[in-house]
């Protein structure tokens, strides 16, 4: 298992906009390219990679949490089945899930988590489950899904977050694999959203005032 993530420093300013293709409607919205999507595919690459190796030859459930984690999930799950069209000694049987969670409005938690949707959570007993998350941030939202999904006793579970990000208020909590750690600033792009938007842009990019008042509700 590894718990190391790439940190991405305070102090990075990251890629300007114009070094890369970003969706015209967003252009002014944003202040720079934070983790270009290429090198989340890389990222994910690896991994794929280490859960594979420390999942070996059992079956996993693989849980996204809905809206933020979808294109993490996706990329994800296609890098393991990869894997186990590759290797002939070892393999892991797939099965997918979903869940909705609601705790954000404009760029503040509201502290109140809720499953607002999703499969029957009965599903994951005596599963091994892998929580496939966006972000970690307070942690709050984590513990509180951690905690609801004990209650259907699965078998095990593990929690793949493409970023974490570094806050002076976080709960500490860790997951079991890390993409990046960022710092405390507000990251959209690849499916995280600003009140749904930016869902539709390929890179993790930093959101700006423009485009926090533009898309405020
Ligand atoms: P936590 O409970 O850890 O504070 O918050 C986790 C959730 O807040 C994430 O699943 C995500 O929905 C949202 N969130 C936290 N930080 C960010 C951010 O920088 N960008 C976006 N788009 N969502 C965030």
């Amino acid at each position: 298992m590894s718990k190391d993530c790439i940190k991405i420093a305070d102090d990075y300013t990251g890629y300007a906009l114009s070094n890369f293709c970003v969706p015209r409607h967003y252009e002014e919205d944003l202040e720079n390219v934070l983790i270009p999507w290429g090198l989340i595919q890389d990222r994910t690459e690896r991994l794929a990679r280490d859960i594979f190796q420390d999942i070996r030859d059992e079956p996993l459930t693989a849980l996204c949490v809905l809206k933020g984690g979808y294109r993490f999930y996706t990329d994800l799950l296609d890098k393991l089945t990869t894997l186990n069209r590759f290797h002939a000694s070892v393999s892991v049987q797939l099965h997918v899930d979903f869940i909705r969670l609601k705790s954000y409005e404009n760029d503040d938690s509201t502290g109140d988590i809720r499953v607002i949707g999703g499969d029957n959570l009965s599903n994951l007993r005596g599963h091994n489950v892998l929580v496939v998350e966006d972000i970690i941030d307070t942690g709050r939202t984590m513990s509180r899904l951690l905690a609801i999904l004990q209650k259907y006793e699965p078998k095990s579970v593990k929690v793949a977050s493409l970023l974490v990000k570094r806050r002076p208020d976080s709960t500490g909590y860790r997951p079991d694999y890390c993409g990046f750690e960022v710092p405390d600033k507000f990251v959209v792009g690849y499916a995280l959203d600003y009140n749904e938007y930016f869902r539709d842009l390929n890179h993790i990019c930093v959101i700006n005032d423009t485009g926090k008042a533009k898309y405020k509700i």
